[in-house]
């Protein structure tokens, strides 16, 4: 393919690309003439958000389920730390947690 043609074929391109801007501009301006403040959204308001509701305080930072009683301590062996999650100590629940990011993102 010779250089030149690809230039004028990208130059052609970015000339229609600028007169289509252009254009938008001139409907943006309409636009914001019509509601006043040109190019602005309408602040939406926070309600319907997920999540708890204002006021609900939460014991501590702990998420999800607590750990069960008869696994006090981490199930790898030769741990004997506190269990943090899913039967394992912090340290090892962030391995498992690496493993299964690692194994994702092959
Ligand atoms: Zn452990």
């Amino acid at each position: 393919m010779p250089k030149g043609s690809a230039l004028g074929g990208l130059e052609k391109l970015l000339n229609s690309i600028a007169s289509d801007l252009k254009d938008l501009k001139k409907q943006v301006k309409k636009l914001g003439k019509k509601r006043g403040k040109p190019g602005r959204k309408p602040k939406r308001g926070r309600r319907g958000r997920p999540g708890r509701p204002k006021g609900v305080k939460v014991a501590g930072k702990r998420r999800g389920r607590k750990p069960s009683k008869k696994f006090k301590k981490c199930a790898k062996r030769g741990c004997s730390n506190k269990v943090y999650a899913k039967r394992l100590c912090a340290n090892h629940y962030q391995q498992m947690r690496r493993r299964v990011r690692q194994k994702a993102a092959k």
